[in-house]
C-alpha cells in the first residue's frame, strides 16, 4: 500500500491560523503585539530569502516583523551589541540571528549573546541544556516541527523506535531529545555510523536530516514506518538542466514501504516557519506573564 503524504503545508497553515487568533488575543488583553527581530549579516542569497520569508509571515499573522541587514564585514562586537540592545528592548519578543555567520565572526558567542527567554530559535546553550533535561525550553523550530507532524501522525509516540540520521545541533540532536520525551526508544545514526541500512530498518519512526540527498534507500526501510525527511538539497536534474529540490530520502521508493512520509519539498520546511511563529508568541506570552507578576495589573 502507498504511504500516507504527510502534508506540511496545510498542517503549518493552520498552525499559523490559531497563531494569529491568540497574537489578537495577546493584542486585546495586553496591548502586546508580539515582535520578531532577524539579523542578517552579509549578502548570502539563500539567507536573504529565508530570512524574508520569515519577515512576511510574521506579519502575515499579525506580528510585528523587525529586519536588521548588516554587512559581512561588521565585527563580532557590533553584532553583540545590536543584540544587546534588543535583549533590552522590551517592545522585541524574538530575536532570531540567521546562520551561516561569516567565518570572522564565533557563532556559539553570538547565539548565547541572546536573552534565552527571546532565543525563538531555541539554540542558546541555556535552551539546549533544559531540554536535554527534560525541562521546558523554547526548542528549536525543526524538530518541534517534526513533533507536531508526527503526532497528529501517530498520536502516542511512547515505545516506538525512534531512528534520527544527523545529529546537529539544530535538527538531529533537540529531535532526538524530544523523542525520547515522547518515550521512545531513540537511536542516532551520523556519518561515522557503521552499517545505516541496518540501524535505519528498525524504525518505526525514521528522521532524516543529513543533507545528502537521496541517502536513504527504500529497501532500507521497515514496512509500515513513519519517515520524516527533514534534508533540502538543491541538485541539477540531468534531464532538464534545472535545479530542483530534493530530501534525504528517495521518496519514490519510500513511499511504497513506509505508511507516511513527509514529501520535499511541502512537508518539514512549511512546519519549521509556522513553529519560529509559535515560539515568538509563547516568548510574548511570558513576557506578558511576567509583566503581570511584576505589576500585578493588566496594561491599559
Ligand atoms: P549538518 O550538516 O549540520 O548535520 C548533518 C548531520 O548529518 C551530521 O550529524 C552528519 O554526521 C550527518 N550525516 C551527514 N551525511 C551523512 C551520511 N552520509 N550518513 C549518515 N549521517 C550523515 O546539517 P543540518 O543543519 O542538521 O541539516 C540537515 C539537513 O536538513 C540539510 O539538508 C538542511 O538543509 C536540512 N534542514 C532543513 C530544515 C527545514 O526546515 N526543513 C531546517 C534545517 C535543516
Amino acid at each position: 500500500m502507498a504511504a500516507k503524504i504527510i502534508d506540511g503545508k496545510a498542517t503549518a497553515q493552520r498552525i499559523r491560523a490559531e497563531i494569529a487568533t491568540a497574537t489578537e488575543r495577546l493584542a486585546a488583553e495586553f496591548g502586546v503585539q508580539p515582535t520578531l527581530a532577524a539579523i542578517l549579516v552579509g549578502d548570502d542569497p539563500a539567507s536573504a530569502i529565508y530570512v524574508r520569508r520569515k519577515g512576511e509571515h510574521t506579519q502575515e499573522v499579525g506580528m510585528r516583523s523587525l529586519s536588521f541587514k548588516l554587512p559581512s564585514e561588521i565585527s563580532e562586537t557590533e553584532l553583540l551589541d545590536l543584540i544587546d540592545r534588543l535583549n533590552g528592548d522590551a517592545g522585541v519578543h524574538g530575536i532570531l540571528v540567521q546562520l551561516p555567520l561569516p567565518a570572522h565572526i564565533d557563532r556559539g558567542r553570538v547565539l548565547s549573546g541572546i536573552d534565552p527567554n527571546k532565543d525563538v530559535d531555541g539554540f542558546h546553550i541555556v535552551n539546549a541544556g533544559k531540554l536535554a533535561v527534560g525541562a521546558p525550553a523554547i526548542v528549536p523550530c525543526t524538530p518541534l516541527g517534526c513533533m507536531l507532524l508526527l503526532s497528529e501522525q501517530l498520536g502516542n509516540l511512547e515505545g516506538l523506535h525512534a531512528v534520527v540520521v544527523g545529529c546537529s545541533t539544530i535538527v538531529g540532536r533537540p529531535m532526538a531529545e524530544l523523542l525520547l520525551q515522547a518515550r521512545c526508544t531513540v537511536s542516532i545514526a551520523h556519518i561515522h555510523t557503521r552499517d545505516l541500512p541496518d540501524i535505519v530498518a528498525q524504525a518505526d519512526i525514521l528522521v532524516v536530516a543529513a543533507g545528502a540527498p537521496g541517502l536513504v534507500r527504500g529497501s532500507w526501510i521497515k514496512q509500515g514506518a513513519v519517515v520524516i525527511d527533514v534534508g533540502i538539497n538543491r541538485i541539477l536534474c540531468p534531464e532538464t538542466g534545472k535545479a530542483r529540490i530534493v530530501g534525504d530520502v528517495r521518496f519514490n521508493e519510500a513511499a511504497p514501504v513506509a505508511s507516511a512520509i513527509t514529501p520535499v519539498p511541502g512537508g518539514v520546511g512549511p512546519m519549521t516557519i509556522a513553529c519560529l511563529l509559535k515560539n515568538t508568541l509563547a516568548a510574548a506570552e511570558l513576557a506578558c506573564r511576567d509583566r503581570l507578576g511584576s505589576s500585578g495589573t493588566r496594561a491599559a
